[in-house]
């Protein structure tokens, strides 16, 4: 027996109806923001990630799915979505004058990492993320993390927080890394092992060690916050301001950084406490980097961007038992009743789904009873029910579920004008569905 790739999923059935509620709640708020779609290739040249993502960072060192493809081009699958969105952007000159601006694009594509796989944490995992490149503004940073977090909200989700920092520019970051290394050194064999390589290398790594020992120490670190220059901390004070006018709430954590090297000014994260992870758990992060499109061969061109973790967002769905929509509504069954039937059912679930409805029937000549528990199961609406006698009369049985009412109809009536057959058969089930408030 072939199994699946270790880290990696198959989704189907109810499963898939939840990825897809998410993605078309999405989608709609997506569009309510202005943002459109862009697709990007699953693989993209190494050097993107390691120019873009940065060589020190767990994604490119350690994580990276590459190869050597048949023509010895060195290969990646797309570990995260920020850097191949900048390369289309830069390559197809998005930021002529032609386009919007800002441009705001987003997507909804697998991402893939080799990590030990648990819960939340698959080796294929999806990605919906946004990119909006172009304006300075905070009210970008705040309109993107509030796409964020109205997402998680319109899915109905508890138990979120959110939590922003800034790393300010490059030369904030310079002074503060010689004065985070210098408080880290003292305590340089007391730390962790990835600490201890990552203290000269990537020394804002240590701060968002998960090692208790290597916590406990940064917790007395001198703050990122009093290495920003005038203009990061008027642009952080701003973003602080306009979340408060929007009445998002959200906390600041001055030892947060996010694993991209390529970030600046704001980042910001949405966690949840959820026991279902075990521990403190990121959903979404993402912030500004205003060097990665120049970094990728662009022109000099900000970015603001979030990546969320659809896995994550759907565990939560299920421990928090969102109502998800059932989509798979069914309007029409067709129950034919002996093989005789076979053709005129064919013929029937077709010209309801030409009219607009969505229609099944029984391929296993089961019994009468059988098919309309089928139905029912279902939630069929209406069942056509036709029989040798309803063959040789050209006719069928029309049924409305909710009031049980039945009537013999001709199939020349059912063809030649099904929505008009069904509207009229229905209109009691409409009014009595809208008397007692229920959705048609
Ligand atoms: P973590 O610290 O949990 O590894 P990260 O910082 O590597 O997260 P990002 O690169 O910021 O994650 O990706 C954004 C989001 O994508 C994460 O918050 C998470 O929801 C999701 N994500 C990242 N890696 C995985 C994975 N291997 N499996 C499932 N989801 C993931
Ligand atoms: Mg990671």
């Amino acid at each position: 027996m072939i199994q699946k790739p270790k880290g990696t999923a198959d989704i189907f059935l109810q499963e898939a109806e939840i990825w897809q509620y998410v993605e078309e709640t999405a989608r709609i708020l997506l569009h309510d923001y202005q943002f459109s779609e862009i697709r990007t290739p699953m693989f993209e040249s190494y050097e993107l990630f390691s120019r873009g993502v940065g060589d020190t960072s767990d994604i490119v060192s350690k994580e990276m799915y590459d190869f050597y493809d048949k023509g010895d081009r060195h290969i990646a699958l797309k570990p995260e979505g920020t850097a191949p969105v900048v390369r289309a952007y830069v390559e197809n000159k998005l930021f002529g004058p032609e386009h919007p601006k800002p441009l705001k694009v987003y997507y909804i594509s697998p991402m893939f990492r080799y990590e030990r796989p648990q819960g939340g944490r698959m080796r294929q995992f999806h990605q919906l993320g946004v990119e909006v490149f172009g304006s300075v503004n905070p009210a970008t940073d705040v309109e993107t993390m509030a796409l964020a977090w109205d997402i998680l909200k319109e899915l109905e989700l508890s138990d979120l927080k959110l939590v922003i920092n800034s790393l300010g520019k490059t030369e904030d970051r310079i002074r503060y890394r010689e004065a985070l290394i210098a408080y880290l050194e003292p305590f340089h064999d007391e730390l962790s092992k990835d600490s201890q390589t990552r203290l000269h290398k990537n020394p804002l790594r240590v701060l968002d060690s998960k090692d208790k020992r290597d916590k406990e120490i940064v917790a007395q670190a001198p703050s990122i916050l009093e290495f920003l220059s005038e203009d990061s901390r008027k642009h952080f004070e701003a973003v602080q301001e306009m979340l408060q006018a929007l009445e998002i709430p959200f906390t600041i954590n001055s030892n947060m950084v996010r694993g991209l090297d390529y970030y600046q000014d704001t980042i910001f994260e949405i966690m949840t406490s959820s026991a279902v992870f075990g521990a403190e758990t990121t959903i979404c992060g993402g912030g500004r980097y205003d060097g990665l499109v120049q970094e990728i061969g662009g022109p000099e061109v900000p970015g603001f961007g979030f990546g969320m973790g659809l896995e994550r967002l759907i565990l939560l769905i299920k421990d928090q038992q969102v109502d998800v929509p059932k989509l798979s509504e069914l309007d029409v069954y067709v129950v034919g009743l002996g093989e005789v039937t076979n053709i005129e059912s064919l013929k029937l679930v077709q010209n309801a789904r030409q009219a607009g409805y969505s229609a099944d029937r029984d391929f296993h000549d089961r019994k009468a009873k059988a098919q309309f528990k089928t139905a029912t199961k279902n939630g069929a609406k209406v069942v056509l029910t036709i029989g040798e006698d309803e063959i040789k009369n050209k006719q069928v049985q029309f049924k409305v579920m909710s009031t049980g009412k039945e009537q013999t109809l001709s199939l020349a009536e059912i063809y030649a004008d099904f929505d008009k057959v069904y509207k009229t058969q229905t209109a009691d089930m409409t009014a009595f569905n809208e008397f007692f408030g229920k959705e048609d």
